[in-house]
């Protein structure tokens, strides 16, 4: 069941006291533009206030959702809240497109992501390969179809739509009467990612809500609580993701894998430096042989990485090692055995490694090969200390 009440939104303390001091001072505005870039969660905000000024039993600052509108709205099915998006033609709607005929994704697409939705997502969501979305003059004619009844059930119909910016011309041009003036108990929620995009005819109609990037506090604890990451972590991809937080949700996706990388390619490093191991090395090779290409190049990348950090480090640009933790301490140990000579041809033997793999070559040869060089690299090295 998703979750769209305020006190699922991540921060945005101040846009939601605005919100709901504007409701309690009977301020709303009928025509509101909610402005946010990517990852902000504005869309999630506008729709949480939406059900918010529909709920029948109001909490202290929030929507209750327990009443039976609150409960359409979780699911995104009350009869009096309509979503209108960009949408194009895909294997399914082949021509004329319009948001009506997308609902049924827009809703899943918008549970998976518990509102947190991006063009770019969505657009993949609808497998519309590289065509860009817009929301058409077809979609205009059903929004003021849907603005001339009267609510069925709610105080407010609420229309909700996404992307603003992409009203084409033609499409906001009729619909700049309903925008002045929408209809008795009607809200409008406009919701953009950038400004200088909409036409003015639409900006000078609404009410402007701005909502800024998350917070890094807010950012860190959402990290946190709900992708349940080490402190360490939590901190690094806050500093990244720049208040973004669906950047910070792929950079967290791609974590996982950052650290089984590090996890395999330490591994092998340290056999690479215990020599006399061969067990475990050999065993260590067919395990890594068992992995399958994909995630040998992965490793063989990361590899790649850790050298270069290794330089940052003896270059003295601390700085720029974007690691913390268990990684970094590593790089630190790793690094007075990078030197600038054998870094060189490290990384050469690295690259050849990644090239053969995508060639097909037998994995057991190939690391085996590789390890017996990277054993004289460092014994080499080690013997110059
Ligand atoms: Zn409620």
């Amino acid at each position: 069941m998703p979750l769209m009440q305020f006190k699922d939104i991540i921060g945005q303390r101040q846009v939601i006291d605005r919100l709901l001091s504007s409701y309690r001072e009977n301020r709303v505005a009928h025509t509101q533009l909610f402005l946010g870039s990517e990852g902000t969660g504005v869309f999630a905000l506008a729709l949480a206030f939406a059900q918010y000024i529909n709920c029948e039993q109001k909490q202290e600052g929030d929507s209750c959702g327990k009443c039976a509108s609150c409960m359409k709205y979780e699911r995104f099915s009350h009869p009096d809240l309509h979503f209108f998006f960009p949408t194009t033609t895909n294997d399914k709607v082949k021509k004329e497109p319009k948001s009506e005929l997308f609902l049924e994704e827009f809703r899943e697409y918008l549970t998976e992501n518990r509102g947190y939705i991006t063009q770019n997502g969505w657009y993949e969501y609808l497998k519309v390969g590289n065509k860009q979305g817009m929301i058409n003059v077809r979609d205009a004619s059903d929004i003021i179809a849907k603005t001339s009844l009267k609510p069925y059930e709610a105080p407010y119909k609420i229309i909700l739509i996404w992307m603003a910016e992409k009203l084409n011309d033609s499409t906001s041009n009729k619909l700049l009467k309903t925008f002045e003036e929408p209809p008795e108990n009607t809200i409008i929620m406009l919701v953009a990612e950038r400004y200088e995009m909409l036409l003015p005819t639409v900006r000078s109609r609404a009410q402007l809500i701005k909502v800024p990037k998350i917070g890094n506090g807010d950012m860190k604890q959402a990290l946190r609580e709900r992708l349940e990451l080490e402190e360490s972590r939590a901190d690094e991809i806050t500093l990244m993701s720049s208040g973004n937080w669906n950047l910070a949700e792929d950079l967290a996706d791609n974590s996982e894998e950052v650290k089984a990388n590090f996890i395999t390619f330490r591994q092998w490093l340290r056999y690479c430096f215990k020599p006399d191991d061969y067990l475990g090395l050999n065993k260590f090779i067919s395990e890594l042989g068992r992995l399958g290409r994909e995630k040998q190049k992965a490793m063989l990348n990361y590899g790649l990485d850790m050298v270069h950090l290794c330089m940052l480090h003896n270059q003295d640009h601390h700085n720029l090692v974007v690691k913390s933790g268990e990684e970094l301490d590593f790089s630190k140990k790793l690094a007075p055995f990078i030197t600038t000579e054998n870094q060189e041809e490290i990384y050469k033997l690295l690259n050849e490694a990644v090239y053969h793999i995508e060639r097909n070559a037998h994995p057991g040869i190939l690391f085996s090969d590789l390890s017996f060089r990277l054993i004289d690299i460092f014994r080499a090295a080690r013997a110059k200390k």
